[in-house]
């Protein structure tokens, strides 16, 4: 399925689409809900463009592979390029805000974990990236106080706040800039909140940052 990167209202916007760099463990209460440490760094991956849906379009999830889980994750557009960038660098290089799902093989990824393997199986396969439309960066009042919700089937699954994050937005963009460069097109997802779990064909999803914006999709 074709994707390019939208605006809220609709408008198809000039950048191409890139990597997807993605930072797990960002919010203390889902490290805990897995089991796994709180990290003292980021720990930073990247799904392919290759893995990117429009998440307003009914998506496919693996049905072979194990348990496929939710991830609900507030995205961040990249509009400018950042290499060792600091935080007001960070602010302005912003294209958009949005949401992603950062879907995730979770019994692949256990296995990869355990052997001490890289997660890209587990993350990174065809469909394993819903993208929503992205608002303007100055239509978002505080990148720290977001609420991020993810509705399933009526019932709320998800439901956190930038505010808990253990490495805010333009820290995070900052950080990932002294790994490796960022691109106009890049998208960061920045962690998701606690209450992961699995999604099935059939699923009704509602993905929202709370009185932002709403996505209502279902996967097939
Ligand atoms: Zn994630």
């Amino acid at each position: 399925m074709t994707y390019q990167h939208r605006a809220a209202d609709g408008r198809e916007l000039e950048l191409p689409l890139g990597k997807v760099v993605c930072i797990g463990r960002n919010y203390a209460d889902h490290a805990l809900e897995l089991n796994n440490p709180i990290p003292k760094e980021p720990i930073l991956f990247i799904k392919p463009a290759t893995s990117v849906v429009p998440m307003e379009q009914p998506f496919h999830v693996p049905v072979d592979k194990g348990a496929v889980h939710f991830e609900t994750e507030m995205a961040v557009l990249i509009g400018e390029t950042l290499r060792a960038a600091n935080e007001q660098q960070a602010m302005h290089a912003i294209a958009g805000i949005g949401l992603g799902l950062d879907l995730t093989l979770r019994e692949v990824q256990d296995q990869l974990k355990q052997k001490g393997q890289p997660w890209e199986k587990s993350k990174c396969f065809d469909g394993a990236c819903p993208l929503s439309a992205f608002l303007s960066p100055a239509s978002v009042n505080d990148l720290t106080d977001v609420q991020i919700r993810l509705t399933v089937n009526g019932e709320v699954r998800q439901d956190g706040n930038s505010a808990q994050m253990l490495t805010p937005v333009l820290k995070l963009l900052s950080y990932a800039s002294h790994w490796f460069t960022l691109e106009p097109g890049d998208v960061v997802l920045t962690g998701t909140p606690a209450g992961v779990g699995p999604v099935q064909p059939g699923d009704q999803l509602r993905v929202e940052l709370v009185d932002l914006l709403r996505v209502d999709t279902s996967v097939l």
